[in-house]
């Protein structure tokens, strides 16, 4: 498919009816759709399907013989019609047969649909495209007694029980909307019910839906979506449409969730959280989800996506949204670290990749392989970019013009770009760039400093991409700050206000936004000179405040700078960014003087023994005094041993944990709780802190001998009311000597039987033994895979397994003779028959081979090849051929 080659459809749709006759071994379904040619020259009929059975075909109730349309295995076509006609087809489709999971299947006895992007087209013959509209009116019929819940988009209109005992409900979605938006759901659930007003004064019935026994758990989910509604209206102005709002909680779900018009359908795993059953970081991702989703019906549901090359337009846009949302009700800063870290290991990983591809795409075989960080992730950063360089106010206004003027319509990216340019006046021509080049730039910064004058260099480039070898100019927005001896902000405004007399001069456009010390310049052209006079004696410059701008760094500056940044910059990024920068290097450098290391956390661990009791400030310092991870660190130097970087982490937090051993224990005692669980972001910061000293102090015991750390671990296991505590204390057990074996049968045992009713727990079970990095554990992760309950049909327990063991377990997956690489070659291709767009998530992790020695690279495309040739699937031929070109 290529962009280049967009039609708009050629036909009107008026209305569509679809009735769903559910039996027990198929399900029956009946289309009729009204029809209106738009221009004369057009005249055949291109219908969508895949993997139908047709009965009957009919226009305006008269039944076509077969020689009046042709029907292929994607495709039906009917020629010589009507201006306007009435097209009536019947299809018989295998719901409980369905493994790949999307169009209308089975999840254990609940029936459900996933239609984005192409699923639709599994239900019936339709124009399965995002930029043709209709309204929806829907039937669902079983026996009656079958199922207590049926439900489909918008609102119900008619329940009845048919003379042949059959029950039959009727649903209208008074909106139009694209096939990839329809949904429906039959089973027997338990419901939540709230309500919600809206800022006009509209009631609107809230509804979540999930299996009985876990309906309890569901409270949360509520809870965050009033939020999310209301802080909509505020942020964006935007309201709520139709008069309920439902989410129903699916336990076999390819993706977090879906945001069909008014039925929300997600993964268990994004609405479900209770204390025993979910973790502080699964409580956050609900929140956010469930705004994600919601905040859809704005940005993607009411202004969709004219073809799939714009998936950006509503998912960067939307996850934008919900972390600001995020940001909002949490920490703002700890968010901002939490995205960014995503954001470089694994999107920055995918653009230096083969599968490298721009924000708005040009082409694709498969649209399910393009559901990645770049389209979601980096996608949001260009929308963050822009509000950044437009400000608070102008953004607001433009996004008012963006939905006003494409409200019910279908909009591409360059429409969202023209909204901001209109509204602003801010000439976005070269930022474009960043929606059509793929790759991620880079700005190298040359500092140098006479008296009281520096002087910054600045120069940008972008490595090469798949049909992209060499880049134009990006317009990127560059934050910077000026950090005084005593840590006060210098720049701009503030600066004066603290009797600074600094003079800032470039030919760069710059402001002051915020008037709290940080600059932003357009930086938008290949070289430039910024040099700030009036300077005060050692004041370091705090370069990309916030992450400005998606782009990696190379900046040469002393420890002493870097010292001084992580612990007094007034920015929370960049407060992060300066001590990873320190632990980083002391990582990679495998015999180095640990001094800087040791000076940054005994500073930070300091500073947490005697912070106020308050979340923001301990947050951010638990994400400070965080190693960096192993494949961050590897990215910063591609081609090195994994293994061994993975070694000197361990390494430099364990002489750590000696070093400072009296404050990790001081930050252990202060943090860790006796009273109940509560998920608010101060019981959340005073555990993710205590974890984190934990790691230290127990790195540091395992070098005491043996038995010391397991006691540490094994009394948070026992006397933790919660599951972040345990998980946390189970996986750091696993992972202590080999010596006991024994013991740790036991915890394995005990975790499993304890929580065994949960799925989602047991989904940990797997995940906490696939990401165990101890060597040798192969045979383990062999023998999870034939364990009676993992199933590779069900996405999240997959994932839990295969995904987990190659992302996380460094140290057995990436073991030297690629036995590793062989057994999840293995299981890919065993998934690709049952469901390709899972297989094809699975893989990604080797399709990032570039990144390791040549020995490790060899074994990992030897397992691409294999599974290149024996695979079935367009998802896994396009990711394999893609990876294995360059
Ligand atoms: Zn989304």
């Amino acid at each position: 498919m290529r962009l280049e080659d967009y039609q708009p459809y050629s036909f009107e749709l008026e209305s569509t009816d679809l009735t769903f006759d559910i039996r027990a071994d198929h399900t029956d379904v009946e289309s009729t759709t009204s029809f209106r040619r738009k221009n004369d020259e057009q005249n055949e009929l291109e219908l969508d399907g895949i993997d139908l059975e047709l009965l009957s075909i009919a226009i305006d109730n008269r039944p076509l013989t077969s020689n009046e349309y042709s029907v292929d295995s994607t495709k039906l076509s009917i020629v010589d019609l009507p201006e306007r006609f009435k097209l009536t087809i019947q299809t018989r489709i295998y719901p409980q047969a369905n493994t790949a999971l999307e169009g209308l299947y089975r999840s254990g006895d609940l029936y459900c649909t996933q239609c984005e992007a192409e699923g639709f087209r599994k239900i019936t013959y339709y124009p399965d495209r995002p930029d043709v509209q209709s309204k929806f009116t829907t039937t669902l019929v079983a026996d009656s007694g079958q199922f207590g819940v049926m439900l489909a988009n918008g609102n119900l209109i008619r329940d009845e029980i048919t003379s042949d005992n059959r029950r039959r409900v009727t649903w209208v979605d008074p909106f139009n909307k694209p096939s990839y938006l329809f949904a429906l759901v039959a089973g027997n659930l338990a419901v939540l019910e709230d309500n919600f007003t809206t800022l006009s004064g509209r009631n609107i019935a809230l509804r979540i839906y999930s299996e009985p026994h876990n309906i309890d758990a569901c409270t949360h989910a509520m809870e965050s979506l009033k939020r999310a509604m209301a802080w909509d209206e505020s942020a964006f102005g935007r309201e709520y449409d139709l008069d309920t709002f439902m989410i129903v909680a699916v336990e076999d779900f390819n993706m977090g969730a879906m945001e069909n018009k008014g039925l929300n359908i997600f993964n268990t795993s994004c609405v479900l959280a209770s204390p025993s059953t979910a973790t502080d970081a699964a409580y956050l991702r609900v929140e956010g989800v469930v705004a994600h989703e919601y905040f859809h019906n704005w940005s993607g549901n009411r202004v969709t996506c004219r073809d799939w090359f714009q998936l950006s337009l509503k998912e960067g846009f939307t996850v934008f949204r919900d972390s600001e949302f995020s940001a909002a009700m949490n920490s703002r800063n700890v968010k901002r670290i939490q995205d960014v870290d995503v954001l470089r290991t694994a999107q920055f990983a995918e653009d230096a990749s083969p599968l490298a591809h721009p924000v708005r795409p040009t082409s694709y075989i498969e649209i399910s392989n393009f559901y990645t960080t770049t389209i979601y992730e980096k996608g949001a950063e260009v929308v963050r970019m822009l509000s950044t360089m437009l400000g608070q106010d102008n953004f607001r206004s433009a996004t008012d013009l963006y939905f006003d003027r494409h409200d019910g319509g279908a909009a591409t990216t360059e429409d969202f770009v023209v909204a901001m340019e209109d509204v602003s006046g801010v000439n976005l021509d070269r930022f474009r760039n960043w929606y059509s080049q793929a790759g991620t730039p880079v700005i190298e910064v040359e500092e140098s400093r006479i008296n009281d004058l520096i002087t910054l260099h600045l120069k940008q480039s972008c490595p090469p991409s798949p049909n992209q070898p060499s880049k134009s100019t990006f317009h990127i927005p560059i934050s910077i700050g000026l950090i005084s001896i005593d840590g006060q902000d210098a720049l701009g405004q503030a600066g004066a206000a603290n009797g600074f007399d600094i003079h800032v001069h470039t030919d760069l456009n710059f402001e002051n936004p915020n008037a709290d010390g940080t600059l932003a310049f357009h930086f938008d052209c290949e070289e430039t000179t910024i040099t700030i006079s009036g300077v005060p004696p050692k004041s370091v410059v705090s370069f990309l405040r916030g992450f400005s701008a998606p782009v990696n760094v190379t900046f040469p500056r002393s420890n002493t700078d870097l010292l001084h940044l992580a612990t007094l910059d007034t920015d929370g990024f960049v407060r992060w960014d300066a001590a990873q920068k320190i632990l980083g290097s002391t990582i990679t450098t495998p015999a180095s003087d640990t001094q800087f290391a040791k000076a940054l956390l005994q500073k930070l661990s300091r500073s947490a023994v005697s912070a106020a009791d308050d979340g923001e400030t301990k947050a951010l310092l638990a994400s400070a005094m965080t190693l960096p991870s192993t494949l961050y660190v590897l990215d910063q130097n591609p081609g090195r041993d994994v293994i061994e970087l993975d070694g000197g982490r361990d390494r430099l937090l364990s002489e750590m944990g000696i070093a400072l051993e009296d404050s990790w224990e001081e930050i252990v005692n202060q943090n860790i709780s006796d009273s109940p669980y509560h998920a608010d972001g101060i019981s959340i910061a005073r555990r993710s802190l205590s974890h984190l000293a934990m790691d230290y102090l127990g790195a540091g015991l395992e070098k005491r001998g043996p038995g010391t750390a397991w006691d540490l671990y094994y009394d948070l296991y026992r006397r933790c009311d919660n599951l972040t505590d345990r998980l946390f204390a189970f996986s750091r057990l696993l992972r202590l000597e080999a010596s006991l074996a024994e013991k740790k049968s036991v915890v394995i045992q005990d975790f499993h039987d304890r929580f065994n009713a949960s799925a989602l727990v047991t989904d940990k079970w797997f995940s906490v033994q696939a990401g165990c990095k101890v060597s040798g554990t192969l045979p383990r992760i062999v023998e999870l895979a034939t364990h009676p309950e993992f199933d590779l049909q069900n996405p999240n327990r997959a994932r839990a397994l295969l995904s987990t063991f190659a992302t996380v377990n460094h140290r057995e997956f990436h073991r030297s003779d690629g036995k590793s690489y062989t057994f999840l070659a293995d299981q890919i291709l065993k998934l690709d028959s049952l469901n390709p767009q899972l297989a094809s998530r699975v893989c990604i992790p080797l399709t990032r081979w570039q990144r390791f020695d040549s020995g490790r690279q060899e074994r990992m495309k030897d397992s691409l090849e294999r599974i290149q040739r024996d695979c079935q699937s367009k998802d896994l031929r396009e990711v394999t051929q893609k990876s294995l070109v360059a």
